[in-house]
């Protein structure tokens, strides 16, 4: 699944591996170029930090479940440990989010998608969510390198791999700054993946 709700000149943003320190520098930024995103977490992170997973709720964002341990490779894991990651990790992040806490999207760790774990995912009620754009922020290249990624591979309809967990993001941070306005620039619209 690669492609955004609405169609058209949009891209969807997606961060992973938080919630955790770089989060809210990075709900700020999307805050101020009125972008909304997608968070896939890690399940035991968002009970550790409920506070930030209704702060991103409450800013119009919406929530990924990005497994309870984010074991890699995943797609080796047995089927009934990816249930185990699966499952109770949606649990988690909506539990931490509250009541009534959607979390329409499963996206396995290090993209280990199979027909199999996909199919648990759509038993707990989430459809898989691929990207198309891995920004390899994670890599730590340099804000100026993310930026040049995305902007060389990004087409409308996109889904743009970014993190604000896993580890010092200051370079996604100074990316989005740069990013967003240039995004905007361009004629892009900012939406969720189609559910
Ligand atoms: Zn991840």
């Amino acid at each position: 699944m690669r492609s955004t709700a609405r169609g058209g000149r949009t891209l969807v943003l997606t961060f992973d591996d938080g919630p955790g320190p770089a989060t809210a520098d990075v709900l700020d930024v999307l805050a101020q170029y009125g972008v909304k995103a997608t968070f896939c977490q890690i399940g035991p992170q968002a009970t550790a930090n409920p506070a930030m997973v209704k702060r991103i709720l409450a800013a119009g964002h919406r929530l990924c479940d990005h497994t309870v341990h984010h074991l890699q490779p995943f797609a080796a894991l047995t089927h009934d440990q990816q249930a185990q990651e699966i499952g109770p990790a949606k649990d988690m992040i909506a539990r931490a989010g509250g009541p009534g806490t959607p979390v329409p999207w499963f996206r396995a760790p290090g993209g280990g998608f199979t027909p199999a774990n996909e199919q648990v995912a759509a038993t707990f009620g989430m459809r898989s969510l691929t990207w198309t754009v891995d920004s390899l922020d994670w890599t730590k290249p340099g804000a100026a390198a993310i930026v040049a990624k995305v902007q060389s591979e990004l087409r409308p309809g996109g889904v743009v791999l970014m993190h604000d967990g896993g580890g010092d993001r200051t370079e996604t941070v100074a990316a989005l700054r740069q990013l967003l306005p240039w995004l905007t620039a361009q004629g892009y619209g900012f939406d969720f993946p189609a559910e």
